[in-house]
């Protein structure tokens, strides 16, 4: 395969489809000139491969060839030479990964100027100022970009010129400047690198395509694709392509348009342009744009051409795209575009209105595909509270929606710094650039006093759901500290901003828990849709307050309500040190019998929050010194002023109940085995609290869960207490209720051992639910706490863990156990998981495929897990190839129906143009309706 391919080249298969090989640029670039055949500078792209064999093995022999047959036919068809002296061709170099990527190398234009053609095309354009234009950017650009010379410098000489021009405007500095500055330059060049700037094209080609390969292993590009989780093999295309001139007179300019406003979804095209300028000008946030609608009074015939080309674009990506653009001497280049970023409010709104456009026909299952979690972060993300006196030093433009609080610091390394002491920061910066990312990344928010809605702060934040406000102008920075209109803010004083207006406050304000939108509640109705009957989301949720929001949010049960908050509790804590304590069978039985009052208070309450909803009750699990007082202490008191008898009594029962590795101790069920009341108070404590609830005309549905069982015999015996204390409690509040109760018993997998006996425990288990964070934990052997703090980040960065497995689940170990297990039992069993990892998108596609019923997670993230839920259920239904496959299980006895409805839709999702909105209908129907309570009530009546 060649290296090198024209824009107008024939692929076998649409540009879009080749952005592996072509990079997004590259792609888009092919897909406007011969797809859509819009006016763009031709040109070609060198592919990734040719990367990925020059970081292999270095620069490729072959590519020389064909990078010069490339360039001889962009001469024919252009009509001239690159670094002809009489008529020279022009072109830029520009990078393009697979993804949109900060960090990478910047574009070089105007390359093939030299000495001599520089000046053919003043001759040629008859404008010399234009020409020493030009070719002062160009040396400029090369130098800082290919020959990694410090900007400033070249800045500084510029600044120099136009003072000596006595103007601040880059277009008034005279010709005779111009050429004195190209000068400069190349002197600094000579005097920096040791050899004279390259005056060869060739050269000049060769060293650009070079810095954009090496560029794809920098610093900042490899940080970028860390975060991102983008993979450092893919390599980068770079596109070379014949330069147009929007610096060529009054009658050009150039500008970054968008389909529709990114920040709020609005119809209708939105974007700056400046006049008389080049490239990176109206990015950069240097001079102050006009807005796209001023190019309507300036260029009409542009204006409506450009909007023809943005509906076009619409019809064909059936998405918002943004565009870049240049105009010369009144005529209209495409540049670049691509599917646009967006604001999470922004993305839901699109996705709703599109799929009521006739132009686009978005299908919901496309919809809900095209939002991300990031997306829904950011709407959740808070606001200003309303109300208060609050001083506004000064607005600018809204750039990524939400509020922040922090204290001001002025360059990225003191920002990421305060935010490693755990401060809040406001990273505020005359404009940003991506050496500032990593003061970004530990930014609560970030302030600009320059740049626009696409400068580079804009762009980034908005792409992190990080609130921006940016182009401050009234903002007069200095060292470190900022003025406005007479207040200075230094170096850690408190700032607020909200990224949605582009308010700056001075001082904390309060905030407000953001307020979802209609569309929000819409792509989450549809989501549910799809899931239904496939994967359920569940909270973790300990108090009645907390199950009441999680199920305002959405959440379809518990499936973690852990005891031990109600163990801690201040009027508790005595109680149980009782209990501990105890000394007689009589004693721990009254120490009992006084918490299990408390404990059905607070069962009424989650029953309440979550009526007709299931709720998995975990059993006590923590190990019993959690409740005692610290040994060291009483230690040091002993030593001291000595213990009363009280203490002694505690120090005596902590000392007995110290662990050295309480970790992997007398905990979960062992606890239980240890003491055996504890667990049939529990469980009377529940039952009672349910039949309170059943009498109040409510549905309680409980799943009492056994925690950190590892084998069939354990699980048999705490099976027993549970059913005895079920049935004591059952008889004594009267057998009427008893039906109405839906109860069933079940345990945690959180062992390696648990997972590989899975058979033995489903013997005496109606449900399962893997605890991830423990089986991760036991599966490698990390102490959470431990390795989390001081070895995490440098296995990461070693590369000797790909993903820290207590975010994103390790699919090859602790999955492969969660296979194990969901394979090893009979198919009817309910299985969920609770681990922390029931809240991370890209686990729960993996639980999914491993034949999950349902996933918890906490409260806060339950939205995330129900669109989460939803893609995973599409992307499984997408053919082979496309997407895992689900697993044996659910392919042989669960879902088949519902696969095919499924698989239909996410076929629909890849590509058509009009979907009918019945087959998503048709998914959520064929869902079976099995629930758990057949399959326990069932299972109840076949035992004795
Ligand atoms: P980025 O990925 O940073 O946007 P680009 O390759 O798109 O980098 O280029 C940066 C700027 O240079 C853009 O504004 C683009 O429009 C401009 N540019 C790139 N190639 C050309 C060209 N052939 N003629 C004129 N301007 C160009
Ligand atoms: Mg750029
Ligand atoms: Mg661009």
């Amino acid at each position: 395969m060649p290296y090198v391919f024209d824009f107008d080249h024939a692929h076998r298969r649409p540009p879009m489809d080749m952005k592996d090989l072509l990079g997004g640029k590259g792609a888009n670039l092919a897909e406007m000139t011969s797809v859509l055949r819009l006016p763009v500078p031709p040109g070609f792209t060198i592919s990734t491969d040719a990367c990925r064999a020059y970081m292999a093995g270095g620069w490729p022999g072959r590519l020389d060839t064909e990078v010069a047959r490339a360039r001889a036919r962009l001469e024919r068809s252009m009509g001239k030479v690159v670094g002809d002296p009489a008529d020279p061709l022009l072109v830029s170099v520009r990078s393009g990964a697979k993804f949109s990527m900060p960090g990478m190398m910047d574009t070089v234009l105007n390359l093939g100027l030299n000495d001599r053609s520089v000046a053919g095309l003043a001759a040629q354009t008859s404008d010399e100022r234009f020409a020493y234009d030009s070719y002062r950017r160009f040396v400029a650009m090369y130098g800082r970009i290919v020959l990694d010379l410090p900007g400033e410098e070249f800045e500084a000489l510029f600044e120099a010129a136009k003072e000596k021009a006595g103007t601040d405007s880059d277009a008034m500095v005279p010709t005779e400047l111009l050429v004195g500055l190209v000068d400069a330059y190349k002197v600094l060049v000579e005097r920096e690198t040791g050899r004279p700037f390259p005056q060869d094209p060739d050269a000049q080609l060769r060293g650009a395509i070079e810095a954009v390969f090496r560029s794809w292993n920098g610093a900042r590009a490899r940080a970028y694709r860390e975060r991102e989780h983008i993979a450092h093999d893919l390599g980068t295309a770079v596109n070379v392509q014949a330069m147009v001139f929007g610096n060529r007179d009054e009658r050009s300019g150039t500008g970054v348009g968008f389909t529709r406003d990114p920040a709020t979804g609005a119809k209708g095209a939105y974007g700056d342009f400046l006049v008389n300028a080049q490239g990176e000008d109206v990015v950069a946030g240097i001079r102050n744009t006009d807005p796209l609608s001023a190019l309507e009074t300036r260029f009409p015939d542009v204006y409506r051409q450009l909007i023809a080309i943005f509906d076009r674009l619409e019809r064909h990506y059936r998405d918002m795209c943004d565009t870049e653009f240049t105009i010369e001497q009144g005529k209209l280049w495409m540049l670049q575009t691509r599917v646009g970023k967006r604001t999470g409010r922004a993305a839901l709104r699109m996705a709703v209105e599109m799929t009521k456009e006739r132009a686009i026909r978005l299908s919901r299952a496309e919809a809900v595909g095209r939002i991300t979690e990031d997306h829904l972060e950011s709407v959740l993300h808070p606001q200003f509270a309303p109300g208060g006196d609050r001083r506004v030093l000064t607005t600018g433009l809204g750039a990524s929606p939400g509020a922040a609080v922090g204290r001001a610091y002025f360059s990225a390394d003191d920002a990421a710094a305060a935010a490693s002491r755990g401060e809040a920061v406001i990273l505020v910066r005359s404009e940003t650039s991506p050496d500032d990312v990593h003061g970004m990344l530990a930014a609560q928010g970030i302030l600009t006093a320059r740049g626009g809605l696409v400068s580079h702060a804009a762009v980034v934040a908005r792409g992190w759901g990080k609130p921006a406000v940016v182009g401050a102008e009234s903002l007069r920075l200095a060292d470190r500290s900022v003025s406005v209109g007479g207040v200075t803010v230094a170096e850690g004083d408190w700032l607020s901003i909200d990224g949605t207006d582009g308010t700056v406050v001075l001082g904390q304000v309060p905030l407000r828990p953001a307020e979802p939108s209609e569309e929000f509640l819409t792509i989450l109705s549809w989501a549910d849709a799809i899931r239904r009957g496939h994967l359920g989301v569940r909270a973790n949720a300990d108090t009645g307050a907390d199950a009441a929001n999680a199920r305002r949010l959405g959440a379809e049960g518990i499936g973690l309500c852990r005891t031990e908050h109600m163990f801690l509790a201040e009027d508790r804590l005595p109680i149980v040190r009782r209990m501990i304590l105890a000394d007689t069978p009589e004693e721990e039985k009254a120490a009992l019998e006084e918490l299990r009052v408390a404990q059905r208070a607070d069962f009424v309450e989650i029953l309440e929050a979550m009526d007709g909803l299931p709720v998995t009750v975990r059993l006590l699990d923590p190990p019993l010194h959690e409740f005692l007082p610290s040994t060291h202490e009483l230690a040091i008191k002993e030593a001291t002023v000595g213990l009363d008898e009280e203490e002694r009594r505690l120090y005596d029962a902590a000392r007995s109940w110290q662990e050295a590795n309480p970790m992997l101790g007398i905990r979960g069920v062992r606890l239980g085995v240890l003491k055996p009341g504890l667990y049939g108070m529990q469980v009377s404590a529940l039952i009672e609290a349910a039949t309170h609830r059943v009498l109040e005309g409510g549905r309680p549905v409980i799943e009492v869960m056994i925690p950190l069982t590892v084998s069939g015999p354990e699980l048999a015996l705490a099976r027993g207490w549970v059913e005895e204390a079920m049935r004591a409690e059952l008889e004594a509040t009267g057998r009427p209720h008893r039906r109405s109760i839906e109860v069933s018993i079940g345990t945690m997998i959180e062992t390696p051992r648990a997972a590989l006996r899975a058979a033995d425990l489903a013997e005496y288990a109606e449900f399962f639910s893997f605890g991830t964070n423990d089986l991760t934990q036991m599966t490698f052997g990390f102490s959470r706490d431990d390795v989390e703090g001081r070895m995490m980040s440098t296995y990461l960065e070693e590369g000797l863990l790909a993903r820290n497995p207590f975010d994103v689940v390790d699919a090859e170990g602790v999955g492969e156990l969660v296979r194990i297990g969901v394979e090893r039992v009979r198919p009817d069993l309910k299985i969920g998981v609770c681990g922390e990892h029931g809240g991370d998108p890209e686990s729960i596609a993996l639980f999914y495929s491993a034949g999950l019923d349902y996933v918890s997670c906490s409260p806060f993230r339950v939205p995330v897990a129900r669109l989460a839920a939803a893609q995973a259920v599409l992307a499984a239904a997408a053919p082979p190839g496309r997407a895992a496959r689900p697993a044996a299980r659910r392919a042989a006895t669960r879902r088949p129906p519902v696969k095919k409805a499924a698989a239909k839709e996410a076929a629909k999702a890849r590509g058509r143009q009009a979907a009918p909105k019945k087959a998503l209908k048709k998914a959520a129907k064929a869902a079976p309706k099995t629930t758990a309570r057949t399959r326990a009530t069932a299972k109840r009546a076949r035992r004795p």
